[in-house]
């Protein structure tokens, strides 16, 4: 192979630190033996003088921007990661909550009402429209739903009372196969509450607690309970 002055310099550092296969080193030294330019570069290397290129600035990699830069990356990504973190703990605590909310509403605590009180909480009741108005109901669901079931046409009111001191009316509510649901609200489980119908002669009554067990329900019931609403 011809060996240039070119191909001198480019192998001359290599060269210096001893880096050369035996070839290319037999090649060099021949050539440098030959020629006084690249003999008097070697010899300044060999005194250690500072290869050109080195001194070029543009070609000096810019370690310390790169650090800073790898640092200010690091500290985002932490950032981010701890964000996520506590993002996902809230989910999953909220996820937790309203899991043991929902448990909760379907496993509601039974209380030992007075004897003569109906406890919609352990049950159902399912009665004819004639027989309804003997019994004294307790909810602790807030609610008391009933639903009329007639073979014939209908069409009549429920009444709901609360029977603490005496009957005191509360609320009356029109039923009929279209509307053969009626749902009261606010109720109390500190009182004691009686239904009556009328014109739904012959009906078939079923009354329970009205409660229902769903994720959202009971999500919104855990948020509020969170937020102090
Ligand atoms: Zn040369």
């Amino acid at each position: 192979m011809k060996v240039t002055c070119g191909i001198v310099e480019d192998l001359l550092p290599l060269y210096m630190e001893d880096m050369c296969s035996e070839e290319s080193k037999a090649a060099l030294e021949e050539h440098i033996e030959a020629c006084p330019a690249c003999s008097e570069k070697a010899a300044r290397m060999k005194n250690g003088a500072v290869i050109p290129q080195m001194k070029n600035q543009d070609r000096r990699f810019p370690i310390a921007d790169y650090v800073k830069k790898v640092k200010r990356h690091r500290i985002r990504v932490g950032i981010s990661a701890a964000l996520i973190c506590a993002l996902a703990v809230c989910v999953l605590v909220l996820l937790g909550l309203t899991i043991i909310d929902m448990r909760r509403e379907a496993n509601p605590y039974i209380f030992e009402v007075e004897n003569g009180v109906y406890d919609l909480t352990s049950a159902a009741l399912e009665c004819t429209a004639e027989d309804i108005g003997q019994y004294i109901f307790y909810t602790n669901s807030t609610k008391i739903e009933m639903t009329v079931k007639n073979d014939d046409d209908f069409h009549g009111t429920v009444m709901l009372w609360d029977t603490q001191y005496g009957d005191n009316f509360i609320q009356i509510n029109d039923v009929d196969e279209k509307a053969d649901t009626c749902i009261f609200t606010a109720c109390s489980a500190a009182k004691r509450y009686k239904i009556t119908c009328e014109g739904l002669a012959g009906a078939t009554i079923t009354v329970c607690d009205g409660r229902t067990v769903n994720f959202w329900n009971s999500f919104i019931h855990v948020v509020n309970g969170l937020t102090g609403k």
